[in-house]
């Protein structure tokens, strides 16, 4: 996990009683996706019930954290308090091992290096004492 930022300028989660434990993994340097019980399928973003099936038995898992680029776009203007300084940076739809999607900026990276497929794992930028933002960085261990 990153230092924290005592800089931190973007706009904030607003969590709630479906995103809190989330959340609260997220500053625990854990990603969780939801699983339900009923037909064992994950689902992103939270949601009270199954999107699948409809289940209301709806539980969370630790994920795996890795995932591949499933497209993405870079950032050249964003004059937005945070984001400028940032520029040129990559904002992706990652396909995460549990096979659901989830999108967050690409950190750490050549912006001309990045492609459909590439091999990235979670990390998370410390935003305040209680919100940690999970974000996506290159795969640093090879890939089965
Ligand atoms: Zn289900």
């Amino acid at each position: 996990m990153n230092s924290a930022q005592s800089t931190y300028v973007k706009p904030l989660p607003i969590t709630d009683g479906l995103t809190d434990t989330f959340w609260h993994a997220a500053n625990e340097g854990d990603l969780l996706v939801q699983r339900c019980q009923a037909c064992q399928r994950y689902q992103h973003y939270p949601r009270p019930h199954c999107v699948h099936c409809g289940s209301l038995s709806i539980d969370w898992q630790r994920s795996n954290g890795t995932g591949l680029v499933h497209t993405f776009t870079v950032i050249h203007r964003n004059d937005a308090p945070g984001f400028v300084d940032e520029l040129p940076y990559v904002f992706a739809i990652i396909e995460l091992d549990e096979g659901v999607r989830m999108a967050g900026n690409i950190i750490d990276v050549d912006p001309e290096s990045v492609h459909i497929d590439m091999p990235v794992q979670a990390t998370f930028v410390q935003a305040t004492d209680e919100l940690a933002i999970p974000l996506w960085e290159p795969a640093t261990a090879s890939r089965a």
